[in-house]
């Protein structure tokens, strides 16, 4: 398939040719612009596996390349139907074992939901060969039951932690399909991934929230 290069966006950051220095074509609809090629530099020179810059790259939200005219009506379309139908804030946080988890928001769309959430934790240590995530088990109050989907994000918030000895890290979990309209109340318990291997294993946190 042929591809306009005049609609070239930077496959890491989504930016255009007029606001970027220099940008490498790869193959197909691939290119990275200079400032990103820093960064992965920067990255590379790094020998922690999962520093705070390389979370942020791998958390950023894929970028849609153009899509050819005639195409365009359709993925408007997709676009808006992606918009939740209801957004319910949460506000809730509790501290255990030294971390706190948030819960900030309940996001419901029509085929699933989504929780953000903040976790302030000591930074991971090099050495974790992947990005552990918060475990979810989400019960409502008429019997049904999520755990949560694979995939979601892990973004690091170097920026938002106040103590130097913790790390934010800002996640994001799907559990589908969304509530039904019967259920009125959700328990959603959190679990640390890596506190099942302490002994005893770690008491998760607890959180009720109001449909
Ligand atoms: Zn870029």
């Amino acid at each position: 398939m042929s591809f306009d290069r005049s609609l070239a966006r930077c496959s890491f950051c989504g930016k255009r040719p007029p606001e970027v220095g220099r940008m490498i074509a790869g193959p197909g609809a691939a290119y990275i612009c200079d400032n990103c090629l820093q960064l992965c530099n920067e990255i590379i020179e790094d020998p922690t596996p999962f520093s705070p810059k390389a979370l942020e790259l791998a958390s950023r939200p894929p970028v849609v390349i153009a899509a050819p005219q005639g195409l365009n009506q359709e993925l408007t379309g997709e676009v808006i139907a992606q918009e939740p139908l209801r957004n319910i804030t949460i506000e809730l946080e509790q501290k255990q074992h030294g971390m706190t988890v948030m819960l900030h928001q309940l996001q419901l769309y029509q085929k699933h939901f989504e929780l953000d959430y903040l976790w302030i934790r000591p930074p991971f240590r090099a050495g974790f060969a992947f990005v552990p995530r918060i475990i979810f088990l989400v019960r409502d109050n008429i019997g049904n039951h999520w755990a949560g989907d694979r995939g979601g994000m892990l973004l690091a918030r170097p920026e938002l932690a106040s103590d130097p000895s913790l790390a934010v890290y800002q996640g994001n979990a799907r559990f589908s399909p969304p509530p039904s309209p019967d259920a009125h109340m959700i328990t959603i318990r959190a679990a640390d991934p890596l506190g099942m291997f302490e002994d005893p294993p770690l008491h998760t946190w607890n959180f009720e929230v109001t449909l």
